[in-house]
């Protein structure tokens, strides 16, 4: 009975792994030997370590990048694509509790992250099926398509930004589904292959001649008086910079950067092959598409196939992809019950990292360079905020940004386990059924 169960719900091809591997596998790591000296290293491999090594070494820096598993291992090859302009806090919230000033300033540098990955991926020609596909935000309730075209007016005044609220009769035209009580459009959004996105980053990194270790863990960095010398698993190496790039991966290396990020899962599927037009009926325009819950749910066509894509249940502490893959499917059957026998061709996890004032943060303590804690936005403010970094490095005035200059606070009890998270799942679940 349950092999019965597993063929309805897994396809013959499925394998727990990220969609994105198949077209982007993650590189081979070369075992070659580590240099003695470096101007820079760098810990993590993913966007922001890489967009860091790119600006530092085109500046003429001498950089090396070490991830514990192979390239990209983390998140950046593991993630949705969405493209956006996201923060945890709205701006409307901002505007309430902050002011104008400040609540234009942070939502400006989230435009700015945003022209700094659509440009990078321009200029550097990165194959990575970029397409400013426009983005569709579906209101679970009456109440949240109120909030929502609140926020949109206030962004539009403020801010500039093009979108249009979508009336429920008209929700069709975006997104196949009944659940929802209209939505709204955001059509300078994009979407990218995440892994493609990596792999482009590594071979523009490692052309501008920064070396990447893969496989190799740094487990120890010791403040000297000309720099740091780091110990890694394949030898130690001194230099004169540290720049940490871990987000939800920040492990007992950075004990202070541990007990100031949080740790938690994202899960996704991939179904199998579903067919252009049924794809059409699902998302005519090809938008990403996430709903408003505070715990939200995501769904988006895959740029080079007809398979959807699709993710939620954030932040519930268990490694079970297979049990997480059955969840899944069960969520998107509710949204989507024209397709509730879809197989699943892959399922997989990856960590993204919350920070408790739900802001991501650049900054420097005991010498080390930090640039994480992105609340599940870290494709654009991941290659952003690791530019900073490296400009910070660089002592370029122009590393000058609005996240840097925030306290980056931690709670007496915390060690870097979030024990929390269980609670506080249940409470935003909580919150959102009671907003529907
Ligand atoms: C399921 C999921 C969906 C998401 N969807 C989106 C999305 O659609 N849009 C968006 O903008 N963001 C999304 N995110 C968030 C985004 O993927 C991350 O914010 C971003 O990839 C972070 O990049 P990073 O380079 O900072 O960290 P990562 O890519 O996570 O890399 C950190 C690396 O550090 C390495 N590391 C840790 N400790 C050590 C050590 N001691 N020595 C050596 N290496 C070490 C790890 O192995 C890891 O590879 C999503 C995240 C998840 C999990």
């Amino acid at each position: 009975m349950a092999n019965l169960q597993d063929h309805n719900l897994f396809a013959d091809d499925f394998k727990d792994e990220p969609y994105w591997w198949t077209a982007a596998p993650r590189p081979v790591t070369e075992w070659k030997t580590l240099p003695q000296r470096a101007d820079v290293a760098i810990i993590g491999s993913g966007y922001t370590g890489l967009s860091a090594a790119l600006t530092l070494a085109r500046a003429g820096r001498d950089v090396v990048v070490f991830d514990a598993g192979p390239a990209g291992f983390g998140a950046s090859s593991r993630n949705a694509g969405f493209v956006g302009k996201t923060l945890k806090h709205s701006f409307t919230s901002l505007l309430e509790s902050t002011g104008e000033n400040y609540a234009v300033t942070v939502y400006r540098e989230l435009d700015a992250a945003f022209d700094y990955v659509t440009g990078l991926i321009a200029v550097e020609k990165i194959a990575c099926h970029y397409a400013q596909c426009g983005r569709y935000m579906a209101a679970n309730s009456p109440a949240h398509y109120e909030t929502m075209a609140r926020e949109l007016e206030l962004k539009r005044k403020h801010l500039g930004l093009d979108s249009e609220v979508i009336p429920k009769a008209a929700q069709h035209h975006e997104f196949a589904s009944k659940l929802y009580h209209g939505g709204a459009v955001i059509p300078g959004l994009g979407g990218l292959h995440p892994g493609l996105y990596h792999l482009g980053l590594l071979q523009r990194v490692a052309a501008a001649g920064a070396s990447v270790f893969g496989e190799t863990p740094v487990t120890g960095i010791s403040n000297e008086v000309n720099g740091f010398v780091l110990t890694t698993t394949r030898g130690t190496l001194q230099v004169q910079d540290v720049a940490v790039a871990t987000n939800g991966y920040t492990g007992g290396t950075t004990p202070w950067l541990r007990r100031r990020v949080i740790p938690f899962r994202g899960f996704m599927i991939a179904t199998e092959e579903l067919g252009e037009e049924q794809l059409q009926c699902i998302t005519p325009n090809a938008r990403t598409v996430h709903d408003f819950n505070n715990n939200l749910v995501y769904i988006r066509r895959a740029p080079d196939t007809s398979r959807l894509l699709f993710g939620g249940l954030s932040g519930t502490m268990t490694d079970d992809v297979r049990a997480m893959a059955r969840r899944l499917r069960g969520v998107l059957s509710s949204i989507l019950p024209e397709i509730k026998d879809v197989r699943i061709s892959r399922a997989w996890n990856g960590f993204g990292a919350g920070t408790f004032d739900l802001y991501p943060h650049v900054g420097i303590q005991d010498g080390i360079h930090y640039a994480l804690g992105y609340c599940f936005a870290g494709v654009p403010m991941g290659t952003y905020l690791g530019h900073k970094m490296a400009l910070r490095i660089l002592q370029d005035p122009a590393a000058d940004t609005v996240f840097a200059s925030r306290p980056f606070e931690t709670k007496w009890w915390y060690r870097g386990t979030p024990w929390f998270l269980p609670a506080y799942v249940a409470r935003y679940d909580w919150l959102d059924r009671r907003g529907r």
